[in-house]
């Protein structure tokens, strides 16, 4: 990791660029798996599950055998693991349930607002390189909180044409029936346009690499919504001298093993700490499994050093973060000036990793910067807000002569009638 020592103000956009490819070059190709899926339907996806997965299944669908199969399949401590994680993850996601808001905004109009579910969503579990099963708990679960009638998943079969076990126990243990052998572009496309075997859906949540993130956001243009753009995993650590360089190297790592082309950012107010991190990452790096994917997105990722805290969190909030984890003495000016991220740790014992599987938050984030404008997964992602309004008689005498004013000003005199016509009919009853 290359340490910038109190870089000049011109030069951050430069530290701070993600690694993942853009945009403008993934597009292209995923218009063209689209295409084929719409007129071949499951055909394209066998066809580009074997191109990119190296693998034709027999049947797209996961069998109710293999469903019951899973759970034999996992040893007793994962599963007690997951029925933690399971419990925290739907005791906060159920706390976020709301009251509807009901008010009278002016005598004799009633204006309110209720959540309904989203009807059919489709979720995304990575599997690329590692069977995501957390993701199942993260997205499941609020599913079945908030209601929605139908849940699908979708996940990259194996090298023998099989979903990992973990994967189809989580999916079994949060109530998800349907579940398919099918990942990148063509899962995104398969739940967009609905083929002979997969029904489309209305949201598409979940995280995934660089090309389903791509292919989120593609499907957006034919009447999916999705949850947000939640690519290559992210992590910036603040810390000052209160940071302990071991555990600060052991959180970049952990998202470093995400994928190559994840990235981690340290900042902090001493060169000294600086390099002790530095050192930190690399000798820990020697110890993990996925040391060359680690290694790679290590390549990717800085140190910087900045003195002034001011400085910190203006770049904090320039970057964005996916993961922000703060261990500073200030941590109270830090919280009350941040502006952007998806989801933050505070102090020495919150390691990152907690949030991915069980404090009870929710793991799939905007990354990318999109922390700017898009919230992470939560409850409300799976509902729609819909707004009632109901006038009595004296609620439309009073407010109509308004709206009849303001729709006449903008020309829509067909507006204008529909209150007129109900007022004349009022003066005509009280005379
Ligand atoms: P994945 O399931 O996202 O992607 C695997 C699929 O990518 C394959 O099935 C294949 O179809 C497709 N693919 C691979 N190479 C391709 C190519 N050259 N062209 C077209 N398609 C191709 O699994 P993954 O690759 O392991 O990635 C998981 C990602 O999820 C990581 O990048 C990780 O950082 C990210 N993640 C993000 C969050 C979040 O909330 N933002 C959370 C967890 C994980």
């Amino acid at each position: 990791m290359k340490i910038y020592i109190e870089p000049n103000r011109k030069k951050w956009q430069d530290i701070l660029r993600r690694p993942s490819q853009s945009y403008d070059e993934i597009e292209p190709t995923v218009l063209e798996i689209f295409s084929e899926i719409k007129q071949k339907g499951d055909q394209a996806l066998l066809r580009y599950t074997q191109l990119f997965d190296g693998v034709r299944p027999k049947e797209l669908r996961v069998t109710e055998d293999e469903l019951a199969e899973a759970s034999s399949n996992i040893e007793p401590e994962l599963k007690q693991a997951m029925q933690v994680a399971l419990e925290n993850i739907q005791a906060f996601h159920q706390a976020q349930k709301s009251d509807p808001v009901l008010m009278e905004t002016s005598p004799g109009v009633s204006c309110w607002q209720e959540k309904r579910p989203i009807e059919q969503v489709g979720l995304y579990i990575p599997g690329g390189t590692a069977p995501l099963f957390s993701t199942v708990l993260m997205l499941a679960i609020p599913a079945r909180i908030a209601g929605c009638d139908r849940v699908i998943i979708c996940s990259p079969p194996d090298k023998e044409g099989k979903i990992h076990p973990a994967v189809l126990y989580a999916a079994k243990l949060c109530g998800v029936q349907e579940v398919y052998k099918v990942g990148g572009i063509q899962a995104i496309g398969a739940m967009t346009f609905g083929t002979e075997s997969i029904g489309a859906v209305d949201k598409i949540f979940g995280p995934g690499n660089q090309f389903v993130t791509v292919a989120k956001q593609v499907a957006t243009r034919f009447k999916v919504a999705i949850d947000m753009p939640a690519g290559p995993s992210e992590l910036l650590v603040y810390a000052d001298s209160t940071g302990v360089p071991d555990f600060i190297a052991s959180d970049l790592l952990s998202q470093a093993e995400h994928g190559p082309d994840s990235q981690v950012i340290l900042v902090c107010d001493s060169e000294e700490l600086a390099k002790a991190s530095q050192d930190a990452v690399c000798q820990q790096l020697n110890d993990l499994p996925r040391k060359s994917i680690a290694q790679k997105a290590i390549d990717n990722s800085r140190i910087v050093v900045l003195q002034d805290k001011l400085q910190a969190l203006e770049m904090i909030n320039t970057y964005g973060p996916e993961h922000f984890i703060l261990v500073s003495e200030e941590e109270e000016f830090f919280l009350q000036g941040l502006k952007s991220a998806g989801s933050v740790f505070l102090g020495n014992y919150s390691p990152e990793s907690v949030g991915d599987y069980a404090s009870g938050t929710n793991h799939t984030l905007p990354t990318n910067g999109y922390a700017r404008q898009y919230s992470g997964v939560n409850l409300d992602s799976f509902c729609k807000s819909i707004t009632f309004q109901k006038l009595t008689a004296e609620g439309i005498s009073s407010l109509g002569p308004y709206v009849e004013t303001m729709a006449q000003a903008e020309g829509l005199w067909g507006h204008s009638k529909a209150v007129s016509l109900r007022l004349e009919s009022l003066k005509r009853k009280s005379v």
